[in-house]
């Protein structure tokens, strides 16, 4: 803990988890402060693992945007407005979108990114509200955005191919039916890496020519009221942002200046980061982003006596990332095997056994002993052993003092090269499996090597600590997680962690998992979804829990795999003459997948 006794920062958090004087972790939201230990009741410790979410802290995250963006508005007196919308791909659950559209104090649309995502949309919003319509349309994507006129939405369909024309003309007349184009980005960059959205999305200079051309000739220009790019997720280097936006309204000043056609509004998508790690990592905050965009916008416009355009983002990780964890436990932590290191097997008069045992007896002592020598022995110990030249009594021997020899090298940097050492504190971490799936739960982990926040439910003492990696409980070599961000804000493959007195009464808490995780998950090895809880916060009493979604059963998630109920019937039975059995079986059916 903190050397004054004060409440300790999570930098990742946004002030939204912190530790407080005892060492406890904290939920921290409307002045309100919840021990994460007191939620995690004995019900819930009989669920785990299971997610809780905060529509309260996505609330927040709103007016926090709203208002930046509307104090540079006014700071900078820059004559447009600034309208968010949720794209709703980072996080399509229901109670997101309500959350989104019951906020009274400022509005927020939609943006849909497939038909299915704007039948959710529609099936969720009981308010007129605003919808974008991007990624790939076919005729029922546009027949769909037109019932949406219907009952009184606002569409913009926003082209991203050429072809996509042809489908709109139909609607093209009708009431609130408007539409946008997607830029392509930097489209004379080369590197993928550097412009990912390029050999997807947007159209290029090119085909924008031949659209505005068409819409001059059918006489439609009255209908481009969107000008739209979205870069990538994540924007780390504010210099990006700053590159793309000025792209965008120098193209919005071209399109008015050369062909008279008002479009009003630029979208400039998503791409506003969170730290998941330490702010080091980016190189801006909200504040520096908002203030960026609007100066950008106002400047290039005033230097060309261009009005001020309405301004759109479509910020979603920033929206929903904070406000839902994981909690789960410890199925298994990795035990240091008690094994007292006297040299068991002298009598082969093995001089590699003798040399380690020196190694191990003069670095105890911090004795110096050359590099050289150790490097070797243990290389060659490591060799024997793969070629199996050792009986299991010997390797148990070898396995143990090899670490321990290991654990000293590390603790007294006896190697200068930090790869090494890297690789020896991998090898020394103790190996802790929770009781999870990285690909349920956390797929960026495993596929973008993501890090995201992981802390033990216990009070953080600044005393002595430990290293520890994280397993996860499938049947999956890449079921572990690589990368760690520290409670003293440092990246490494190890998570430092007090010791437990007790594993199993020690719970696991995963952050900032509420953007595209829920969507992305898989059911690798057929771990199923996660009980799910919202946290309402109440104005007199402090807090309740209500539960959206149940644990998967076994027989739901095991259904995924077309097995149908013809099957299960023969199944169980084969064990007709027992009524117990199935009646057990059944049980099972419909019990957890993960551990008990
Ligand atoms: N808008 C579009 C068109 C997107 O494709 C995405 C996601 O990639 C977003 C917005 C959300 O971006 P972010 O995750 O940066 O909030």
């Amino acid at each position: 803990m903190n050397k004054k006794n004060k409440n300790l920062k999570l930098n990742w958090s946004e002030k939204y988890f912190f530790i407080d004087k005892k060492g406890n972790l904290n939920i921290n939201i409307k002045n309100k402060k919840i021990k994460i230990k007191k939620i995690i009741t004995k019900k819930i410790i009989k669920n785990l693992p299971v997610k809780f979410c905060i529509p309260e802290i996505i609330k927040d995250k709103i007016n926090k945007i709203n208002k930046k963006f509307n104090y540079y508005i006014n700071k900078y007196n820059y004559k447009g407005k600034y309208f968010l919308i949720y794209p709703i791909k980072v996080n399509q659950k229901s109670y997101i979108i309500q959350t989104i559209l019951k906020n009274k104090i400022y509005k927020t649309g939609l943006e849909a990114g497939s038909k299915t995502e704007l039948i959710t949309i529609l099936i969720n919003s009981n308010k007129k509200i605003t919808i974008l319509c991007n990624g790939y349309k076919d005729k029922t994507y546009m027949y769909i955005a037109y019932l949406a006129t219907k009952i009184g939405h606002k569409i913009y369909i926003i082209i991203e191919k050429i072809k996509e024309l042809k489908l709109l003309w139909k609607y093209i007349k009708k009431k609130n039916f408007f539409i946008g184009i997607r830029i392509k980005l930097n489209n004379l960059e080369i590197n993928p890496k550097k412009n990912k959205s390029q050999f997807k999305f947007g159209l290029t200079s090119n085909e924008i020519l031949k659209i505005i051309k068409i819409l001059i000739k059918k006489k439609k220009t009255n209908n481009l009221k969107i000008l739209h790019c979205h870069l990538e997720s994540q924007i780390k280097n504010i210099k990006n942002i700053i590159i793309y936006i000025k792209e965008i309204i120098n193209l919005y000043i071209d399109i008015q200046k050369i062909f008279k056609i008002k479009i009003k509004i630029i979208d400039i998508g998503g791409g506003l980061a969170v730290s998941y790690s330490n702010n080091k990592n980016i190189n801006y905050d909200i504040d520096k982003y908002t203030k960026n965009i609007i100066k950008i916008i106002k400047n290039t416009c005033n230097k060309n006596k261009i009005k001020h355009p309405h301004l759109i983002t479509e910020s979603g990780r920033y929206i929903t990332a904070h406000h839902e964890f994981i909690i789960t436990n410890i199925y298994n932590i990795e035990k240091n095997e008690k094994n007292k290191n006297k040299k068991i097997f002298i009598k082969k008069k093995n001089k590699i056994i003798n040399n380690i045992w020196k190694i191990w007896i003069n670095i105890k002592k911090k004795k110096y002993i050359s590099n050289f020598f150790i490097i070797k022995n243990l290389i060659k110990i490591k060799n024997e052993f793969k070629i199996g030249k050792y009986n299991i009594i010997e390797k148990v021997w070898i396995e143990n003092i090899y670490k321990k020899i290991l654990e000293k090298i590390y603790k007294y940097k006896i190697f200068k090269k930090n790869n090494i050492l890297k690789n020896i504190n991998l090898y020394i971490s103790k190996k802790i499996h929770l009781n999870f799936s990285i690909f349920q739960s956390i797929p960026d982990s495993w596929g973008i090597n993501q890090i995201f926040p992981i802390l033990p439910i216990i009070k953080f003492k600044k005393k002595k600590n430990q290293k520890i990696n994280i397993l996860d409980i499938t049947c999956d070599s890449d079921g572990k997680i690589n990368n760690y961000i520290n409670i003293k804000n440092y990246i490494s493959n190890s998570l430092e962690i007090p010791y437990l007195k007790n594993y199993k009464s020690t719970f696991i808490g995963i952050f900032m998992t509420g953007a595209y995780q829920n969507i992305l998950s898989n059911k690798h090895n057929l771990f199923g979804n996660l009980q799910t809880y919202l946290i309402k916060i109440k104005k007199n009493k402090k807090y309740k829990k209500k539960i959206i979604n149940l644990n998967e059963s076994i027989i739901n998630v095991a259904k995924k795999t077309n097995i149908n109920n013809n099957q299960i019937k023969k199944f169980l039975n084969k064990y007709k003459k027992n009524k117990k059995t199935i009646k057990k079986i059944k049980k099972i059916f419909l019990s957890k997948t993960y551990l008990k």
